[in-house]
């Protein structure tokens, strides 16, 4: 068999389609039986992979076996019992939407190239200001990822607030914000000092408004200019919620920009209990999203809104004279005045065509069936003699085994081990008030009762069995 010319026959692009769907389907079709992890001789296979360039090519065939060989090892955060940091899931109509968008290849970024698929894009990103409240004025990004959102918005706050002499302003975070925070403000050039950490309160988790309103005080007493707060809606280790309308009162006396970061918990607000956790949201400057969360999304698929979207177009906006045929804004969005990126992929077919396939509807019964299975899973184990856990505010359910003797965080530590051995699902562990803690966090679209009931049995036979 010859190698596929750089631009194969219409039979030849049908073939090569049709095989990788075929493996595809029985890929997710498997994946309820599949491993939750699975690294088993991952050592012998990675090592039969490293090869060096090819100088010709081959038949489609043997590479898509390269592929699902390398595709079966691993983290399977598509799969039912992945319960691990944050679940992905990859929704089949994203992967469909991405084939089709990586086929046409057209240019997004900017929209006289393309105001029609540019439109679809705007629907689904005022979908999202609309879902949380925004007015018309707000404007957002679709990011790669949160990380970016975060970084997008807190040079945003930077640049609105401080100008560009801001190398003593200071931002608030609470110790359970996800690194991605600190790392933005590092990026965004501040000290990794001004990166002010306030403690949150035993339990619960959450900031306390009134005492970090005395830090800042004590900050602007030295002489230092507090200019942004980060509140969290659901924290990575914990689910855990900020009192965000408390925030919001008080970064608007301060005269300070406030943010949520919703990356794990934001898609909650579709549902009703969702709402009334994340109430003010609706008055937060800015807000990250995680649709590759949330949304069972692929991976590369974050979102930022912004209040004021003016703000955030002017701190990235930067003109260019060989862009000077393509028009300005007008009803349409030139997304790269509001984001770090020229080119980009066409990340708005992945949110478009699952939200219209589907419907929010059915993004909203799943979150909802999470915050059930989150609650059940609490449950199951809290009535179990030796178990400590964590009342669920979303679905990440945190626990950890009291031992009637020896050092509880080994205990904790071989229970998770144990936990994973099984492989029908794969938890993670975190520290929390210093002590190892697991968590369970289900956000998947393929995990259901079945499987958080096998998951519950599973940690239960490995608490009371440290010898299996
Ligand atoms: C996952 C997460 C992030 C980082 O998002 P990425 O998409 O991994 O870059 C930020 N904040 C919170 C709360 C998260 O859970």
């Amino acid at each position: 068999m010859q190698a596929y010319p750089l631009e194969p026959s219409a039979e030849e692009m049908q073939r090569m389609g049709e095989d990788a769907l075929a493996f595809l389907t029985t890929f997710i079709g498997d994946l309820p039986e599949a491993p939750a992890v699975d690294l088993e001789g991952i050592e012998e296979v990675v090592a039969s992979l490293h090869e060096g360039p090819p100088e010709e090519g081959s038949d489609f065939a043997p590479l898509l076996h390269v592929i699902a060989t390398a595709a079966a090892k691993g983290f399977n955060p598509a799969g039912p019992g992945y319960l691990a940091f944050i679940p992905g899931g990859g929704l089949f109509a994203a992967a469909v939407a991405d084939f089709l968008a990586c086929g046409v290849n057209r240019f997004v970024n900017l929209w006289s190239p393309s105001p029609a698929l540019v439109r679809l894009e705007q629907n689904v990103v005022r979908w999202l200001c609309d879902l949380f409240g925004y007015p018309l004025a707000a404007r957002g990004i679709l990011t790669s990822g949160g990380s970016i959102s975060n970084l997008s918005a807190i040079v945003t706050a930077r640049t609105s607030l401080l100008g560009e002499d801001f190398s003593n302003g200071t931002l608030y975070v609470s110790d359970q914000t996800h690194a991605s925070v600190a790392k933005a403000a590092v990026l965004a050039g501040f000290p990794r000092r001004n990166v002010r950490v306030a403690p949150t309160a035993a339990a619960s988790f959450r900031l306390d408004a009134e005492s970090l309103r005395g830090m800042i005080e004590a900050d602007r007493g030295e002489g230092l200019r507090p200019f942004c707060i980060v509140a969290n809606a659901g924290t990575t280790n914990t689910g855990a919620i900020d009192p965000i309308a408390d925030l919001v009162g008080l970064a608007r006396r301060e005269g300070m920009w406030l943010h949520v970061d919703a990356a794990y918990g934001g898609f909650f607000q579709l549902t009703e209990r969702g709402q009334a956790l994340f109430r003010g949201i609706e008055e937060a400057d800015s807000i990250t999203l995680d649709p590759h969360k949330g949304m069972f999304l692929p991976y590369g698929t974050g979102a930022l809104l912004v209040r004021d979207g003016a703000k955030l177009r002017d701190a990235h906006h930067v003109a260019a004279d060989y862009l000077q045929d393509l028009a300005h804004e007008g009803e349409l969005p030139n997304f790269s005045e509001y984001s770090p990126e020229l080119s980009r992929d066409f990340r708005g077919l992945r949110v478009w065509l699952p939200l219209k396939l589907h419907g929010f509807a059915a993004f909203r019964a799943a979150l909802d069936e999470k915050l059930d299975l989150a609650r059940h899973l609490y449950e199951a184990l809290r009535t179990f003699d030796g178990f400590e856990v964590l009342e669920p505010e979303l679905s990440v359910v945190a626990f950890r085994y009291r031992p009637h003797s020896g050092d509880a965080d080994e205990f904790n530590r071989g229970l998770l081990e144990r936990i994973n051995a099984s492989r029908r699902v794969f938890l993670s562990s975190t520290i929390l008030e210093g002590r190892f803690t697991l968590r369970a966090c289900i956000l998947c679209h393929r995990t259901h009762l079945d499987r958080i009931e096998e998951a519950a049995a599973i940690i239960r036979r490995a608490a009371r069995d440290p010898a299996r």
